[in-house]
C-alpha cells in the first residue's frame, strides 16, 4: 500500500498538490487490489481443471471400471482440458490487450454478408437449443472495423445468449444508423442479470452464478475481452438487462 502523509501548509498551491497525489496513491492501491485479485482469480481458475484432470485420471488408472464408467470419467477430463484450453487462450488475448501488443486492422465491412456468414457458422449452436437467430440489417450497412476483431466481440456475446436462454428461446442482432454511428443490438429473452449483478458484469472472472456457468463451460473473461476489443475500436457497449426476462447488449461505432 502507497501511504501519503502531508505536512499541513497555509500555501494552497501545496495544498492542492497534496490533494493531488493523495488521489493518485488511492488509485495505484486501488490497481494494486486489483492486480493481486486478478492474479488470484487465475491461480484458482487454473487449478480447478487441474484438480479434476489429476483426480479422475487417478481413479481411471487405478480404480477397476466398467466400460460405461470409463467413458464417463475419461469425457470428465476431456471437457477440463478444453476448459484449461479456453482459459489459458482468453487469459493470452487479455495478455495482449493489456500490453497494446495486439493491432486492429481496419478495413471496411460490410456487415449484411458479414453477419450471414457468422448466422452460418453459428447456427448449429442455436439449432442444438432449438434458438432462433433473427437479424436485421439494411443492405449497404458498412463498417470500419477489424474483421477478426469483430467476429470475436459479436460472436461471444450470440454464444452468451445461447448460454444464458432457455430451450427455443430467441435472440435478435439489429444493425441500425444514427447520423454518423453505426448501432449492433444483440437481445436475447433469456434468464437476465439480477440488477446488482449488471455494474460487475464486464470485470475479469465476474460470473453471476458461478456453479451454473461452469457446467455451461464460460471462462468469465469473454465479456472482458469484448469491452476491451470494442474500446481499442474506438466504440462503446452498453447493457440492459433483467432477470427472467432478457438481456440487451448495444454496441456504438463511429460508421
Ligand atoms: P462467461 O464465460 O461466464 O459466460 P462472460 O464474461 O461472457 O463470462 O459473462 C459474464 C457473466 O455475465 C456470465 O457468467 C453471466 O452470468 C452473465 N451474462 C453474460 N451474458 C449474458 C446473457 N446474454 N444473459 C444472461 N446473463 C449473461
Amino acid at each position: 500500500n502507497f501511504l501519503v502523509t502531508l505536512p499541513k501548509t497555509g500555501d494552497d498551491e501545496l495544498g492542492d498538490l497534496g490533494k493531488s497525489i493523495e488521489l493518485l496513491a488511492k488509485e495505484l492501491n486501488y490497481l494494486t487490489r486489483e492486480r493481486n485479485d486478478f492474479l488470484a482469480s487465475i491461480s484458482h481458475e487454473l487449478r480447478t481443471p487441474l484438480t479434476y484432470i489429476k483426480g479422475y485420471a487417478d481413479i481411471v488408472l487405478k480404480r477397476k471400471l466398467s466400460e460405461e464408467e470409463n467413458q464417463k470419467y475419461l469425457h470428465i477430463i476431456l471437457d477440463e482440458t478444453k476448459r484449461l484450453s479456453d482459459l489459458i487462450k482468453d487469459l493470452f488475448e487479455l495478455a495482449k490487450i493489456d500490453k497494446n501488443q495486439f493491432v486492429i486492422q481496419k478495413q471496411k465491412i460490410n456487415l449484411g454478408e458479414f453477419l450471414a456468414k457468422i448466422d452460418q457458422k453459428l447456427s448449429p449452436a442455436f439449432g442444438e437449443k432449438n434458438m432462433t437467430l433473427h437479424i436485421f440489417c439494411p443492405e449497404d450497412a458498412n463498417l470500419f472495423a477489424d474483421p477478426l476483431r469483430l467476429e470475436q466481440i459479436i460472436f461471444n456475446l450470440l454464444d452468451n445468449s445461447i448460454k444464458y436462454s432457455p430451450e427455443g428461446a430467441r435472440t435478435d442482432l439489429i444493425v441500425s444508423r444514427k447520423k454518423h454511428k453505426v448501432q449492433i443490438t444483440i437481445s436475447d429473452n433469456g434468464k437476465g442479470i439480477p440488477e446488482e449483478d449488471i455494474p460487475y458484469i464486464f470485470n475479469r472472472f465476474y460470473r453471476v452464478d458461478k456453479s451454473r456457468t461452469r457446467s455451461l463451460g464460460g471462462t468469465g473473461l469473454g465479456l472482458a475481452i469484448v469491452r476491451d476489443l470494442v474500446h481499442a475500436h474506438g466504440g462503446t457497449i452498453e447493457v440492459k438487462s433483467k432477470e427472467n426476462s432478457g438481456t440487451e447488449f448495444n454496441l456504438i461505432f463511429r460508421g
